[in-house]
């Protein structure tokens, strides 16, 4: 294997070298057969998907391959004006000059996705590496085997292999790419191995994106519309089967209104799945036996209040847990699966106190009519991204960076961002020959007395 990833390696360096990727409009046209092979597939796709984990085709649609063709729609739309060279206002201290930012691709680019939105999760990072002009090794996630083989099968199709190449297979495929040398890497997955790619990187000072994630919170305030409130909640926490990483981790709910709450969220789960969700056609399997029974254990020792069933070796019903203990396992780790600790509070002392207990979450989400709190919320803790009313929507607006902080991640994407992320920002100044100011030069005698200018035509 290391020998065929050092031929592909050396291949993608000879291509970029010649400069196959530097042609925006080559580009550009790359990126239209991709749409169109994608959009030929997407039936297929939606199959591989379920037979890796039951997703529904609606789920399919919404959180996978609709977003990747509309972000190949914007990258096509705008791939022009974002390569553009960026004039800037020319420093007085240079004149005679002009300013501009050039956008640059990195180079080799490598790019590790989860199994969670198997498609979307490395796809669309691709998208942005290829618009920027890098040519890309993907490696999709092997809990995901089918999901993985449709996209080999795509990029083989629109890609000649030293443009881009899709390696599938285990860590310790992973770490044979890691070991090498990247221009950029884009990695997509837990803390955990974020920063074993992190370690990797800095052999070499390749510059990274990390998407990682964390204990989200969602903070319900006694002034919120319960039933609104609840049915987002539980979408947000229970699709995709619960295994998304910006879903509520653990409710905070202020006690005057916990039973009311777990009424309606309760309620609402029926609503979405029926009372017997192993019938639902709608709610997603845990990925395989491994998760499942690391999902059973973490229940080990709480009381629930709904839910907690398992239907087989792969699926858990959305399950609300009631005060769990910060010290047990499940308010330890990520639970990244359909269960929903709720833990009251009776002043935002009590809120405070869960929250810093953790590292900096990915998201957090603010329940709550009365906005001064809400803003207070938002503006006292750091994390990723969040949402007020809501769950996980702050996803699909593509102005706004997606990324984590801290322990959640390392720079964003999204967007004209998910460009910019895999392009290197070249400043450029060209002086003008026909004047030369002497100030700067030595010898500088007499010549502090003019310092104090400086600052104003930096
Ligand atoms: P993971 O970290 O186990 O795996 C991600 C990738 O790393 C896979 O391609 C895998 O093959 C590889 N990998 C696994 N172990 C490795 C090792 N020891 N050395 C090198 N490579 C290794 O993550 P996962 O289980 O696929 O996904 C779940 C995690 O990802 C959760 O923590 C979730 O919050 C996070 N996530 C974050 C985002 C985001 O956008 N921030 C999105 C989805 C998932």
């Amino acid at each position: 294997m290391e020998a065929h990833i050092n031929s592909i390696l050396k291949l993608q360096q000879t291509f970029f070298n010649e400069g196959n990727t530097r042609n925006i409009s080559k580009r550009k046209t790359v990126l239209k057969d991709l749409k169109k092979e994608i959009e030929n597939r997407e039936q297929d796709i939606a199959k591989a998907i379920y037979n890796d984990f039951k997703k529904p085709e609606f789920e399919v649609l919404l959180t996978e391959t609709k977003i990747v063709l509309s972000d190949l729609k914007d990258a096509i739309r705008n791939i022009h004006k974002w390569t553009k060279p960026k004039r800037v206002t020319p420093s007085l201290l240079n004149f005679p000059s002009a300013a501009k930012i050039i956008k640059e691709p990195y180079g080799r680019v490598l790019i590790m996705s989860p199994w969670n939105y198997p498609f979307q999760l490395a796809l669309s990072p691709l998208i942005g590496a290829v618009a920027a002009g890098n040519t890309v090794v993907l490696k999709p996630s092997e809990l995901t085997p089918n999901t993985s083989k449709i996209i080999s099968e795509i990029i083989l199709k629109v890609f000649p292999k030293e443009y881009v190449t899709v390696v599938e297979g285990d860590k310790i495929i992973a770490q044979t790419l890691l070991e090498e040398k990247w221009d950029y890497i884009f990695f997509t997955g837990s803390p955990h191995v974020g920063k074993i790619v992190y370690q990797s990187a800095a052999k070499y000072l390749t510059p990274v994106t990390l998407e990682l994630g964390g204990k989200n919170p969602c903070i319900v305030d006694e002034k919120i519309n319960i039933k609104l409130s609840a049915k987002r909640i539980v979408w947000g926490k229970f699709i995709n089967g619960g295994q998304t990483c910006i879903a509520p981790d653990y409710i905070l709910v202020d006690s005057k209104i916990k039973t009311q709450l777990i009424e309606a969220l309760k309620q609402e789960i029926i609503n979405a799945y029926t009372k017997n969700p192993e019938e639902s056609k709608d709610y997603v399997h845990i990925v395989n036996e491994n998760h499942t029974n690391r999902l059973k254990n973490l229940l080990s020792g709480q009381e629930i209040l709904f839910g907690g069933v398992s239907y087989g070796k792969n699926s858990l019903a959305p399950t609300l847990v009631n005060e769990p203990s910060l010290e047990s396992p499940l308010m330890q780790e990520e639970i990244f699966g359909p269960i929903l600790p709720i833990i009251s509070y009776k002043n935002e002392e009590e809120i405070k106190s869960v929250i810093t207990k953790y590292e900096k979450p990915l998201s957090l989400y603010v329940f709550s009519k009365r906005s001064a709190f809400a803003q207070k919320i938002i503006n006292e803790f750091s994390f990723g991204g969040g949402a007020i009313n809501d769950t996980v929507v702050h996803f699909v607006n593509k102005k706004l960076p997606f990324g984590g902080v801290g322990n959640s991640g390392l720079g964003a994407y999204h967007g004209k961002l998910t460009f910019n992320t895999f392009s290197h920002s070249k400043p450029i100044v060209n002086r003008g020959t026909w004047l030369d100011i002497p100030l700067r030069y030595a010898p500088y005698a007499k010549k502090t007395k003019w310092a104090g200018m400086l600052e104003r035509f930096m």
